[in-house]
Parts: C-alpha cells; sequence; structure tokens
C-alpha cells in the first residue's frame, strides 16, 4: 500500500470531492469521522441541491416524493466547504483540478464521486428519470388508474443499471390495479436479465420471481428492449410484445472528466481501495465506477473505502479495509416493504434473500450506509422525512 503524505506541520491536507451525491456525502462524513482535523474536505457540484432519487419510484403513484436538501448547508454539517460548480478537467501529476469557471483548484486527494448521465434507451417508450420526469410517467398511472389500458410493460436497457426501480414500478401498478379493481389489464417486465433482479443473487431472484407472480406481473426475461411503436414492444430476441404504453429505465454513461483514464461508457476503472487506475492521488466511487452495479448503498460502501484509505495516508490512525461489496436493497412495493440481500463478487455460497424483515440493523431510509442512512435520517422532522436542511421542494 501507498506511503503516507509528506507532512506539512499545521497543515491539513485538502481533499477535493467532485460530487455532492450519495458517494460524495459519504465520503465527507467518513472522512470527517476517520480522519477530522487532519483533513480539509471541500465538495464541488454544478448542482445546489441534493435530489434523493431512491424515493421517485413512489411519486407517480401519489405514494413518496423527492426530497432535496441544499448542498452548502449539507455539506457544513458534513464538516465540509462547498461551491457550486463542476469540475471539468484534472491534471493528476500537478494535482491540479479544473472548474467550470476557470478556477484551478490544487488537492492533496481528489475524490470523483460525479455519477453517471442518463440517457434515453427505448425509442417510443416513456422514460423514467428518476428526478426530472415531466409528468409522462404520471400520465400513463393515470391512464392506469382510469382502465385505459389493457396491458402495460416496464423495461429497461442492457448494460450497467440498477433495475430495482423497475420492479418497484411494477409492483406499484399492481397494487394501484388492486386497489380500483381492475384486474384486466396485463403488467409485463421485460429485462434483460435472466431473472429478475439477479444480481443481487439466485435466491433472491427465484423469490422475486415468486413475488412479482402472486401479484400478477408477468416477467419476460433475457430480452432486450428495442422499440415500443404502432402498440408493440420490439425484443432482441423474441417476438414483439404488444402494449398500450411502455414505461422503460434509460441507459447510463459515466460521467467522466477530461484527464482521467475511463472506459468507452466514460466508467473509471479503481482498484480495490476505491483508487483510479493510472491516476495518482486520485480516487473514485459511485456509479461513475467501473464496478458494475449501480447502487446507491454499493456507492455509500466505495465511499467509504476510499474515505478509508486517504484518512489513513493522512496519518490517521485507522484500518483500511479493501472493497467487499454487499448489497441491501429496500424494495417498495406498493404494500409492505421486502428486503434484498446478496453479495455479488460470489466465493460467498449462495446468501441472497428477499425477506419481510431485513438482513442488517433497521434503519429508516431507502439507501443503506455506514453513515448516510443516519445522517439523512437526522435532517428528517418528527413526521418522518421532510428535511429540515436548506428548503425542501416537491419536483
Ligand atoms: C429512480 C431511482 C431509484 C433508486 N433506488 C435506489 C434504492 O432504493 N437504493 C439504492 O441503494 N440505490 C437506488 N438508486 C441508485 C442510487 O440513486 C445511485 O446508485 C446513487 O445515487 C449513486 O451515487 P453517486 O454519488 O455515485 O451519484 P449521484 O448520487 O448521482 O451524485 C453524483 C453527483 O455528482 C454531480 N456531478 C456531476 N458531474 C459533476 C462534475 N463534473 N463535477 C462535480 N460534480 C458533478 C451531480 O450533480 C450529482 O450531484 C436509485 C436510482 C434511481 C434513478
Amino acid at each position: 500500500m501507498a506511503s503516507q503524505i509528506e507532512h506539512r506541520e499545521g497543515e491539513r491536507a485538502r481533499v477535493l470531492i467532485a460530487g455532492a451525491g450519495i458517494a460524495g456525502v459519504e465520503a465527507a462524513l467518513a472522512l470527517r469521522d476517520l480522519a477530522g482535523e487532519l483533513v480539509e474536505v471541500e465538495m464541488r457540484d454544478p448542482r445546489r441541491e441534493f435530489a434523493f432519487r431512491p424515493f421517485a419510484v413512489g411519486e407517480p403513484y401519489g405514494a413518496a416524493r423527492i426530497f432535496r436538501y441544499d448542498m452548502e448547508a449539507l455539506a457544513a454539517r458534513c464538516g465540509a466547504s462547498f461551491h457550486s460548480d463542476g469540475i471539468v478537467s484534472v491534471e493528476p501529476r500537478q494535482r491540479l483540478a479544473v472548474t467550470r469557471d476557470g478556477e484551478r483548484l490544487s488537492y492533496d486527494f481528489l475524490l470523483l464521486a460525479t455519477g453517471v448521465r442518463m440517457l434515453w434507451a427505448v425509442p417510443g417508450a416513456v422514460t423514467f428519470w428518476g428526478v426530472a420526469d415531466e409528468g409522462q410517467v404520471g400520465d400513463v398511472v393515470a391512464d392506469l388508474r382510469a382502465g385505459r389500458l389493457r396491458s402495460l410493460v416496464f423495461t429497461m436497457p442492457g448494460g450497467p443499471s440498477w433495475a430495482l426501480p423497475l420492479y418497484e414500478l411494477a409492483l406499484f401498478a399492481a397494487s394501484e390495479l388492486a386497489k380500483v379493481g381492475r384486474g384486466r389489464t396485463r403488467l409485463t417486465v421485460v429485462t434483460p436479465e435472466d431473472a429478475p433482479l439477479e444480481l443481487f443473487g439466485r435466491r433472491a431472484g427465484e423469490q422475486m420471481g415468486q413475488l412479482l407472480e402472486e401479484r400478477g406481473v408477468e416477467v419476460l426475461a433475457g430480452a432486450h428492449p428495442v422499440a415500443f411503436e404502432d402498440g408493440r414492444l420490439r425484443i432482441a430476441p423474441g417476438e414483439a410484445v404488444e402494449a398500450d404504453a411502455v414505461i422503460g429505465l434509460p441507459r447510463l454513461e459515466g460521467r467522466q472528466v477530461v484527464g482521467l483514464p475511463h472506459d468507452p461508457e466514460g466508467f473509471v476503472g479503481v482498484d480495490e481501495y476505491g483508487r483510479a487506475i493510472g491516476a495518482d492521488r486520485v480516487f473514485a466511487a459511485g456509479d461513475v465506477t467501473a464496478f458494475p452495479i449501480k447502487q446507491g448503498g454499493i456507492a455509500t460502501q466505495q465511499a467509504d473505502v476510499a474515505a478509508g484509505l486517504i484518512a489513513r495516508e493522512c496519518g490517521a490512525g485507522v484500518d483500511s479495509e479493501p472493497f467487499d461489496p454487499v448489497l441491501r436493497g429496500v424494495l417498495w412495493t406498493g404494500r409492505e416493504p421486502r428486503y434484498l440481500y446478496g453479495r455479488p463478487t460470489g466465493g460467498h455460497g449462495e446468501t441472497s434473500s428477499l425477506s419481510e424483515r431485513p438482513q442488517w440493523p433497521a434503519q429508516n431510509g431507502k439507501v443503506i450506509g455506514r453513515y448516510l442512512t443516519s445522517f439523512l435520517d437526522s435532517l428528517s422532522d418528527d413526521s418522518g422525512h421532510a428535511p429540515v436542511v436548506g428548503s425542501p421542494s416537491m419536483s
């Protein structure tokens, strides 16, 4: 492992975090805990609001809303400073990052946590963007409630993804149909996965399949959506699926910055400590990394690993553990939630499950992270989820 950075009397190591999303906030919290006064943390993000997307699936059904937090206030609570500006390029040899406004920032360590860019994937389908839904998903749900749809399909493209929202949207739809007593609308999930939510593991996938069957949702697995036109969703391989409406998830691409090596889809390769391959003193965590599972819980684990090594290199007497991913997911079903658990790296035996109780200490929240879950919960008021930092707004 690399040796500690050179000691500069009276100076704190400067850690720059590009991206104040899930991985960025978790990293700031971890650094505050592990490195304390040894580091000075600055966060940069072109947005001013942290939007908590995992609640977005409930929004079109009126069951939840996306919460937004003022990033500057949030960063201050993490012991970091915040400036609203994106990082556009990095010069790792000079340890310099350049912002959109042309500012040149020197750092001792840079953590890239810039997430993904979401791209339209299925022509003709309504895309569920998670945040910037302009009401189209809501319109489909209104048609569903009014009995105007005989067949509704939920789908997602192949490639790196986070499939949970797809199943949540379908289960919410099933529960809406049960509420309004319209059992005749056909609900189908078309997925490139070999089994629903297979990334959690075989057993969880089977249990997920059973749950969907119990709720009347059909699954067409191993099928890639091509385009929706003339009431038919073309898929590959296989015969087109008839549908009155199709809701699709977007395709994801890494939000890399100039000067850092990345793969053709924009994802940054990292080692088991989160160090960006080919760029000294640069770390990456979250969806922007080449790790194929894009999930908030995984993003927090990557952030913790990177923060652990940075803290250690700054002289904090902490152990730094390599990345050993554990998937923990809270599945909203339109009724009582279910809890998904799995170890994606294999070699641990088949441990995955979908259960009525979590296999981890119960916490409020949908993204399970060592620091982030309780931190966001602490921002809630007594009613459960309303943020008290900054000014919340409905999307
Ligand atoms: C609808 C939906 C539901 C989900 N449900 C769940 C769930 O139930 N559980 C779960 O664990 N995960 C869930 N996820 C996945 C989870 O939201 C992501 O995996 C997680 O947000 C990834 O964190 P991140 O920090 O890598 O990226 P983000 O949280 O997206 O943060 C990236 C930040 O980087 C900023 N940025 C971009 N470019 C730059 C730049 N050049 N310079 C500086 N900053 C930049 C962005 O503005 C953004 O604030 C869901 C996702 C969606 C879309």
